[in-house]
């Protein structure tokens, strides 16, 4: 098999981030397995469904974004085996490697609502969860004056927590603009006992969704769907009990999961249940195979799934790869910082930062970013996109 030093499988946004803080610190030696030609950047996808962002501009090529010096094989990982240190590719390819960076991302299950896969795209159903779908959901907004609008997320850990609600909040605010809230039912569906993790930024959401007299259901779920008949079911888990919706918009957000490929190999977390790979959650390094570290989305961490985080992950792996290319102990450390930019409203932004421990974690620690902020929502239409292109896929920021 032809042998790199560094395999990294994904070229999302740790990948490219590994792979150009590697490159900056010197490692020649480095494949990049990624089977797409496009590279998205997600946290775009929420303000093409809200109508505030064209959806190319979430979109690179990665022939644009891989550092210059890696070596890109275009492919799909299918398997690996951390004791003989391979990597197996859709073609049948065999790679073997020194060290292994696991970032492909996670699994969207369209398929783990019965109904959702086929009703999606059509008959007043979208998500942001899928850039095609994106602009669909601004058409449906754009379009709904009256009837009932339903957005729903589905329990288990899933990529930006605050991306379910976000768009519900801007949809809300388009229609107070147009004077139709007051005509359109909008009911929000959360899977947890709270609006978010974090008390303060809890009661900031439930302050939100109040105002628009949105109708909150905590830990409840979409179980069911008929996109012939856009009717939804919604079980709440506390008591079990089940209730019909007649839906004329509804968004909807897949349940997700690790990819099958590593769910059921060597490296998944045994207590994952959705069978994300095992990683220290300080270090990043696989427990039981010290060559293989894992970050981003794919990595079981106790932290919420997001592009910040991956900010602060990426070094902590590079810096603990590298070490262990020199026979040295892992010493960098992540803290399980995240951030998710929940957007409140067309101008509107706060900006939750937190740690494993939940502790407020501020960027900006002069800001109260606890508060709906018009700044943060300028960061994170233009400040954001150019931080992400030109500092951290860069290996800069
Ligand atoms: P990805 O960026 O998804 O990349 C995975 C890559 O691996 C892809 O390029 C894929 O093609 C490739 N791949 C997949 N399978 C294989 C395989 N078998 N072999 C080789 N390559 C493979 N984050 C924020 O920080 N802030 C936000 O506001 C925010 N909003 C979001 C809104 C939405 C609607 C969505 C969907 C996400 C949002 N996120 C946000 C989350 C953020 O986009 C992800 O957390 C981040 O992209 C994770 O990076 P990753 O590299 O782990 O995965």
């Amino acid at each position: 098999p032809s042998r790199h030093q560094v395999l990294i499988v994904g070229g999302g946004t740790a990948g490219i981030t590994v792979a150009a803080r590697l490159r900056r610190a010197g490692v020649t030696d480095i494949a990049l397995l990624e089977p797409s030609e496009t590279h998205w950047y997600q946290p775009l996808w929420t303000l093409v469904g809200g109508g505030q962002a064209p959806l190319r501009s979430s979109l690179r090529t990665e022939a644009e974004l891989i550092p210059p010096g890696v070596r890109w094989l275009r492919e799909r990982a299918t398997g690996v085996d951390p004791v003989a240190r391979t990597v197996t590719t859709a073609s049948g390819r065999v790679l073997s490697y020194g060290r292994l960076v696991l970032a492909p991302g996670l699994h969207l299950d369209w398929d783990g609502v019965p109904g959702l896969a086929a009703a999606l795209g059509h008959g007043g159903v979208s998500s942001n969860y899928r850039p095609d779908l994106a602009p669909l959901t601004w058409d449906l907004i754009r379009r709904t004056r009256r009837g009932t609008a339903l957005f729903t997320m589905p329990s288990g850990p899933v990529k930006c927590g605050g991306a379910p609600q976000k768009i519900a909040y801007l949809a809300a605010d388009y229609w107070r603009k147009r004077g139709v809230l007051g005509d359109i039912r909008t009911i929000l569906v959360l899977p947890e006992p709270a609006m978010f993790k974090v008390p303060v930024f809890s009661r900031a959401l439930t302050e939100t969704a109040r105002r628009y007299g949105i109708e909150v259901r905590l830990s409840s779920e979409m179980t069911r769907l008929d996109g012939a008949a856009r009717e939804a079911v919604i079980t709440d888990h506390t008591t079990g009990a089940t209730e019909t919706v007649r839906y004329d918009l509804l968004h909807a957000v897949p349940p997700q999961r690790a990819p099958e490929w590593l769910a059921n190999g060597p490296l998944a977390d045994p207590d994952s249940p959705q069978g994300y790979v095992k990683a220290d959650r300080e270090t990043l390094q696989h427990p039981d195979f010290p060559t293989v570290f894992a970050l981003g989305d794919v990595a079981a961490l106790p932290t919420s799934k997001t592009g910040a985080a991956v900010r602060k992950q990426a070094p902590v792996v590079v810096a603990n790869l590298l070490a262990s290319l020199r026979g040295r102990p892992a010493t960098a450390r992540y803290d399980g910082y995240t951030s998710c930019p929940l957007v409140t409203a067309r101008h509107k932004m706060l900006l939750a930062e937190f740690d494993y421990d939940l502790r407020p974690a501020p960027s900006f620690p002069f800001l109260d970013t606890t508060r709906e902020r018009t700044d943060m929502w300028f960061l994170k239409r233009y400040g954001l996109p150019q931080l992400y292109f030109k500092g951290m896929l860069k290996g800069l920021a």
